[in-house]
């Protein structure tokens, strides 16, 4: 798998990390809209019905009134419609009753009550008819009236009761919908913070990781790469140049009696003059050209796309600079030289065989008396 880079990663978690939240946001919006559609909304319909019930009991008062004031035709025909009307709408009441998640117990005694409501119905009927026929009797009047007037209360108690039971049920309903809803947006707050604490912790130990590889292939004296670093980045040029057939070169650079410096002037100034020696390298090297210190007072260079040629003259032109080089503190004046040896990689070669190659040249350098390139 490709390594990402801190950035990258955090790139990513950000996304993903949006993405959540609107994921979240939208689970949301979608739990709001649904928990307003369907809070109240089935007592809704029952309250709009119970509420146009309630004015049946009046009705049919007014009309039993005008019905024994005045027996016509037109007034027997209102109040038996009246009377048609009252037990289809009992039977719509009480089938939207027993669909309704309202508990039986607290609507069973109003049931009960209409029940009791519709088996006096066929006798009102009876009575309201016959008064258009024969007209009524003082007795029969009264009991029409008395039958009416309790129909008419039975039925104006049940449905207020229900109208009342309804708004409560609602009521509840409505509250226990506002404390979900906060309990699912503080459940969806808690997520979100969870993974981004979870992100923010992700991104810290990729830091921490990438830091530690940097770390261990890094010089910590010169702050260069060490060697670690160029096996790695030799393989990766090795493959490219078997790929793509680009020229690949290696410079290994040993200090000249660098034991005498330290000798003469003292580790700590010693350590300096590698310092020194370090920055020149990366002056005189392309970046793509990589540096490493392999250790003391010994250095190498990859040069990926250089041939043997170019690659002595970066070498030459390297040994020119040391030996122009001005030494830090007590050691100002004495001049410092360097012995280089080069090599390209050819057909086949892995790592070890172009870094023993340029190995000889630089034991040619040396032999051959030191200041000098050998490719
Ligand atoms: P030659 O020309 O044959 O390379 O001689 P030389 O003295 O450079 O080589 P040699 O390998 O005999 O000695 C290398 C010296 O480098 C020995 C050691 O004192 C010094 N050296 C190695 N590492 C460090 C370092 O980190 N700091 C300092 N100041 N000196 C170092
Ligand atoms: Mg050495
Ligand atoms: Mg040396």
């Amino acid at each position: 798998m490709r390594r990402l880079s801190s950035r990258q990663l955090r790139a990513r978690l950000l996304l993903a990390f949006l993405l959540l939240t609107g994921v979240c946001a939208l689970a949301f919006g979608y739990y709001l809209a649904e928990a307003r559609r369907l809070v109240g909304a089935n007592y809704t319909a029952m309250v709009t019905d119970v509420v146009r019930a309630q004015e049946d009991p009046t009705r049919l008062r007014l009309s039993l009134d005008n019905l024994l004031a005045r027996p016509s035709p037109g007034h027997v025909a209102q109040a038996n419609d009246l009377l048609w009307r009252i037990p289809l709408r009992i039977e719509g009441i009480r089938r939207q009753l027993e669909r309704s998640d309202l508990p039986p117990a607290d609507y069973r005694p109003l049931l009960e009550e209409l029940a009791w409501v519709e088996t006096r119905l066929p006798r009102l009927s009876e009575a309201v008819s016959a008064a258009e026929e024969e007209g009524l009797a003082e007795p029969d009047r009264e009991a029409l009236l008395e039958l009416g007037m309790a129909v008419e209360e039975s039925l104006a108690w049940a449905y207020s009761e229900l109208n009342e039971l309804l708004h409560q049920a609602s009521a509840d309903q409505r509250r226990l919908m506002v404390r979900l809803t906060l309990a699912v947006a503080i459940l969806l707050l808690l997520v979100l913070a969870a993974a981004g604490a979870v992100m923010v912790m992700l991104l810290k130990l990729h830091r921490q990781r990438e830091a530690m590889r940097e770390q261990s292939r890094t010089d910590e004296l010169t702050g260069l790469f060490n060697r670690r670093r160029l096996l790695e980045a030799a393989a990766q040029e090795l493959e490219r140049r078997a790929r793509h057939g680009t020229p690949l070169s290696l410079l290994l650079l040993d200090l000249d009696h660098f034991k005498r410096v330290n000798d003469a002037f003292g580790h700590p100034l010693g350590d300096r003059v590698l310092i020194g020696f370090a920055g020149l390298l990366e002056d005189q090297t392309r970046r793509v050209d990589l540096v490493v210190r392999l250790g003391g007072e010994e250095f190498a260079i990859l040069v990926p796309d250089s041939g043997l040629a170019a690659a002595r003259r970066l070498a030459e032109r390297i040994r020119r600079a040391v030996g122009e080089m001005p030494l830090p503190g007590a050691a100002a004046g004495r001049r410092l030289t360097v012995s280089i040896g080069v090599a390209e990689a050819l057909e086949g070669d892995d790592f070890d065989r172009l870094y023993g190659r340029a190995d000889r040249c630089l034991y040619r350098a040396k032999e051959g008396g030191r200041d000098r390139v050998e490719a």
